[in-house]
Order: structure tokens, then sequence, then C-alpha cells
């Protein structure tokens, strides 16, 4: 078991990518925290990883563009199992390509409320804890338009996607010190609720098909376990080969 004792937090596991995430580390031992905006969503998730795994979970409804709202579900978290030691940094909203000029102002804002603010703010309430602790690992998810601009998606995503790139190596350097590996992955193009109505061409993508949020989630769980412990600063590409550094 890869994360046996291990307490993680995942953001906007009540579907998709972040559900997958947090099946699969609770198949690795770990106690999740399945936190969503959508409740009955985070519910229905821990009611499976507890039937499962025969393990317990903790869902939690948040909405992490929302300081309060975050710091309350870190409190619920430690309430519960008292400590957390891994934070994924999976909620996130899309938007379908535009033209520029007809991104309003609302748009872009909602955008980096939630995708870079979102991020920001889990991370903010879960340092304190890991700095004591001298132990913690941080996985934001990225996205391959963060680092092409966006392809069928619009500008606000992409820019807060490359926003989350910087991110994770600033932490990582400030945190270093403490222990604590921060580190995000880009996805190519999964198929979950996100992508469903977005135009894709599986031509272009070397391996040929769309990926799939187990195929994320591996290698979150690589960056979460001590596979990846002298990894730091990293955002890691998943994404068939339809883009390559
Ligand atoms: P999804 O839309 O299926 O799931 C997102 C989840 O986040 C939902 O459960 C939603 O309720 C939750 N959420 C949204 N806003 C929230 C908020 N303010 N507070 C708390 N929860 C909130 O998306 P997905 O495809 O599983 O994507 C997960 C992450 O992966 C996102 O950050 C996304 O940008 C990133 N990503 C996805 C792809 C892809 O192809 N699917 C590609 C690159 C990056």
């Amino acid at each position: 078991m890869l994360l046996e004792k291990e307490i993680a937090i995942i953001t906007g596991a009540g579907q998709g990518i972040g559900r997958t995430v947090a099946k699969t580390f609770a198949s690795q031992g770990a106690k999740v925290i399945v936190a969503d905006l959508n409740y009955k969503n985070a519910l229905s998730v821990t009611d499976e990883i507890k039937k499962e795994y025969n393990t317990d979970a903790l869902a939690i409804e948040v909405d992490i563009s929302n300081s309060d709202s975050v710091n309350k579900m870190i409190e619920n978290s430690l309430n519960k199992f008292n400590t957390i030691d891994i934070l994924v940094n999976n909620a996130g909203i899309c938007q379908s390509s535009v033209p520029f000029e007809e991104l309003s102002t609302n748009d872009w804002q909602k955008m980096i409320n939630v995708n870079l603010m979102g991020t920001i703010n889990c991370a903010k309430a879960v340092i304190p804890i890991m700095k004591k602790n001298k132990h913690g690992k941080i996985i934001s998810l990225s996205s391959l338009a963060g680092e092409v601009g966006g392809i069928s998606v619009a500008a606000n995503y992409s820019t807060t996607k490359a926003g989350i790139a910087a991110l994770t190596k600033s932490l990582a350097k400030y945190l270093g010190p403490f222990n604590i590996n921060v580190n995000a992955v880009a996805p190519g193009f999964i198929k979950t609720d996100m992508t469903k109505d977005l135009e894709q061409n599986v031509d272009l993508i070397p391996l040929r098909r769309l990926g799939e949020t187990e195929e994320i989630a591996d290698v979150i769980l690589f960056l979460a376990s001590r596979l990846s412990r002298y990894i730091t600063g990293s955002t890691i590409d998943i994404n068939g080969g339809i883009f390559m550094k």
C-alpha cells in the first residue's frame, strides 16, 4: 500500500478525475476527505469508498473560491482525522473557446476565483499543518491548455492553469525546507463531464485516444507517495503525446 495511514483531501472529488483520485488513494490505504461544491456527489463517493475498500472517508461541502468555506473544510477534516498529509487541488471549472473580446470581466473573475484563488486558498490553509509536521504533499491540476494556450477552451481557463504551474514552482521553493513536495499534473483531453462538449481531434494525439481518469489518478498517486520524494516543483504532462516538451 503506497498511502498507508496518510490523510488526504481531494477537492472536486464528487465526480470526474477527483472521484477517481479519491478512490485510488483509498485503495492504497489513505483516509480521504472528498470535498466538493456538490455535497450529494461527495457523499455518494464516500459511500462507494466505504463499501469497496472497507475504510473511513469524509464528505465535505466546500466552495474553494471562498476562504471561509475552505477554512471550515480544514477544521472539519482535522476534527475527524487530526491531521492532513496530502492535498490534491483538483476542483476546477472550464469554459469553451470563444473569441477573446467576448470574454466578460465576470468570465475572467469567476475563472480566476475558482481555479487560481481556490488552489491558493486550499494551499494556504494546509501549509501551517504540513510545516508543523515537516511532512506533506501538495498536487495541483494544471492543464495542457496552460502550456500551449487554449485548444478548444477559452483564454481565461488556460491562463489560470498556467498560473497553477508557476504557483507550484514558487510553493515548491518555499516549502522544500519543510519536507513538503509541491507538484502539478497537466492532463490533455481526459474523458469527463468537463470535456464532453469540447471539440476534440483524436488524430492529433499520438496515442490516438482520449485519456481515462485512472491514467491521471495513477500519476497523482505516484506524486502523493514516497516514490516521488525527490521530485518537487514539477508539472508532469499526461497527454498521450499531443504536446512534448
Ligand atoms: P469535472 O467538471 O468532471 O469535475 C470538477 C469537480 O469540481 C466537480 O465535482 C465540481 O462540482 C467541482 N467544483 C467546481 N467548482 C468548485 C468549487 N468552487 N468548489 C469546490 N468544488 C468545485 O472536471 P474534471 O474533468 O474531473 O477536471 C478535474 C480537474 O482537472 C480540473 O481542475 C480541470 O481543470 C483539470 N483538467 C481536466 C482535463 C480534462 O480533460 N478533463 C484536462 C486538463 C485539466
